[in-house]
């Protein structure tokens, strides 16, 4: 096992619950993607670039744009290059490596500087950028920052040679696009947008406006006044910021790919083939995450299987959808066919307030769902509600959005990647990828689960076993409350002959783990608890009754006849008690059938 495979265990009390878990929640970037964005295609002004090599940043077409100074090119690249919050640090051989707080922004730098527009510097207020051999400076006079409500970000620049100002956009599709100016045509973005999110990238819309110098001085003072409103700042800036970002002219669409992790197809169908459900809730928009989930398994496309859609604009548009789903979910449950569900932050928040109990049985008929634009609030609510259904839940994600989400489930699992270390710090295991789920689920649930069910049963089983020989030993002295056992030979029996032979299951293994991932459905049985439950306890209550009744018959019958000690009586039965309680450890061992399974398996 290499040092990344061990998984760091914060908390000892959930190991068994591993091997039963029933549904898990995962976060999609940086869970099942490798978060590592890499600029793939773009669109500058209905041209596409990289569609043939996949790869834009060796398109020819694209090369021979930027080599020609064609406008709208150099306008996207210089958007791509300026508007973030990236800092440029320059190495002393001179080469230049990028801090950026997302690492989409790190893409569009990196790529704008493989197309020759290079942000060399950022010192305060100036940023220069160097493109063919010319030296750009721009100063930058605000930054109209990136919100989840906004979904957008603006910077406003000001080119210190000509002194123009220019305002800077880029975001979401549904956030920039309907800011285009009025006449301009914004099909072939559409369509752009469309198509490369069904390719399962992730896409970024660019946009840009001069502003006059009358109308930025007049902006400026009222965003000043809101940044230093004492009273509702958050909700006053971006009502400003909205004043400004208008009749943009939309320069084109950038797409992002992230790529998946290693394994995971192969670790969710496994999952899935031992009885595991999946829902993806992610921050991404609805086609990017449906592709996600189609290339990962996670769902089947048709004839397989078939995606249900809730949405609608109003609020009776979405509780006709969610029924229209429910009806849909009910004819066909008994079909062979794979039903999923998929739907937004938005119709999700309408459901959760005012239909959950639609929704309550549309989450135990689905077995798969896609939850898009969620926040991590409602990720919450996702595992309380199923929860709320008794199934147990193990919740896995990489971010500090996850993290409530993570401490809800019953058992959280954290991914340590390149967002840091906020959700492995709050999970109760923290794993370094994806793929070592099936592991921790299938080999260590699986055993723990084993392992404590025994050991639980089996510590009531020895210490019923003692108190039914003093019990049956009452009868025969005539309730006369004297004990059998001494009270040293108690305590030995509980804390060394009973307590060391037990030990030995804590290496027991009844499948080897080659077995076990191979035939993921041997985890159906842990899952129902097959194990640990009253009708087992039963048994054990059982056999430690008629243990006893043996041991004392025995004991009493050998010494009917014969003037003894009581003493020597004690030593007989406690003797036999310690045999018969190895006896039966020896025989509840999984190892012989390990042995036997070995050995056929090599036969
Ligand atoms: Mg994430």
């Amino acid at each position: 096992m290499t040092r990344k495979q061990i998984h760091l265990l914060t908390q000892q009390t959930i190991s068994e619950d591993l091997g039963q878990v029933e549904y898990i929640l995962t976060d999609k970037t940086g869970t099942l993607t490798e978060n590592k964005m890499i600029f793939r295609r773009c669109c500058i002004a209905g041209t596409l670039y990289g569609n043939e090599s996949g790869d834009a940043l060796k398109d020819v077409e694209l090369l021979n744009a930027v080599a020609d100074n064609l406008p709208h090119v150099i306008k996207f690249l210089t958007v791509m290059a300026l508007c973030n919050t990236v800092i440029p640090i320059k190495s002393p051989s001179g080469t230049i490596s990028y801090k950026a707080q997302s690492q989409d922004e790190d893409a569009l730098v990196n790529a704008a500087s493989n197309l020759h527009v290079v942000l060399v510097s950022k010192n305060g207020n100036n940023a220069e950028i160097h493109f063919n051999r010319r030296v750009i400076q721009y100063e930058i006079l605000d930054i109209l920052e990136f919100t989840s409500d906004r979904k957008r970000m603006s910077v406003v620049i000001s080119d210190s040679q000509s002194g123009k100002i220019f305002l800077l956009s880029k975001g979401a599709d549904e956030a920039i696009l309907p800011l285009a100016y009025s006449g301009q045509q914004i099909k072939t973005f559409v369509d752009a947008v469309d198509k490369y999110a069904q390719l399962g990238l992730r896409t970024l819309c660019l946009g840009w406006r001069e502003l006059s110098l009358e109308e930025y001085l007049e902006w400026s003072r009222l965003f000043k006044e809101a940044n230093s409103a004492l009273v509702d700042r958050e909700w006053k800036v971006a009502e400003v910021c909205q004043k400004l970002e208008h009749s943009l002219d939309i320069l084109g669409i950038s797409a992002i790919e992230d790529r998946l992790q290693d394994g995971v197809p192969e670790t969710i169908e496994i999952l899935r083939q031992s009885g595991i459900n999946f829902w993806m809730l992610t921050g991404d928009k609805q086609s990017t995450a449906i592709q996600i989930a189609l290339l990962c398994n996670l769902i089947s496309s048709e004839p397989k299987g078939q995606l249900l859609y809730i949405n609608g604009k109003t609020e009776d548009e979405v509780a006709r959808s969610l029924e229209r789903v429910l009806l849909t979910m009910r004819i066909t449950s008994s079909e062979p066919k794979e039903l999923a569900f998929v739907v937004d932050g938005w119709a999700l928040e309408i459901i959760l307030t005012r239909y959950k109990e639609a929704f309550t049985e549309l989450a135990v008929l689905s077995k798969t769902a896609i939850c898009c634009r969620v926040t991590p609030s409602q990720k919450a609510q996702l595992v309380k509600l199923l929860k709320s259904c008794d199934y147990r839940t193990l919740a896995i994600g990489d971010g500090g959005n996850d993290v409530r989400m993570i401490q809800q489930a019953h058992i959280g699992v954290g991914i340590s990647g390149r967002e840091g270390l906020q959700a492995a710090r709050a999970a109760d295991y923290s794993i370094g990828k994806f793929r070592f789920l099936k592991r921790l689920i299938l080999v260590h649930g699986r055993y723990s689960y084993n392992r404590t069910a025994f050991l639980s049963q089996y510590s009531f089983y020895k210490s019923l076993l003692i108190c039914f020989i003093q019990i049956l030993f009452s009868f025969v002295s005539g309730i006369a409350g004297t004990s059998l056992f001494n009270s040293v030979s108690l305590m030995a029996y509980n804390v060394f002959y009973t307590s060391i032979p037990v030990l030995t299951t804590v290496l027991d293994k009844d499948l080897s783990e080659k077995t076990v991932t191979q035939n993921p459905e041997i985890l159906l049985y842990c899952q129902a608890g097959r194990l640990l439950n009253p009708s087992t306890f039963a048994g054990w209550f059982g056999r430690s009754l008629y243990h006893a009744i043996v041991v004392f018959l025995i004991t009493i019958h050998a010494y009917a006849n014969e003037k003894s000690e009581m003493e020597e009586l004690s030593m007989v039965a406690l003797s036999g008690s310690i045999w018969l309680q190895a006896f039966v450890v020896t025989l509840e061992m999984s190892f012989w059938q390990y042995g036997e399974t070995s050995l056929l398996s090599t036969s």
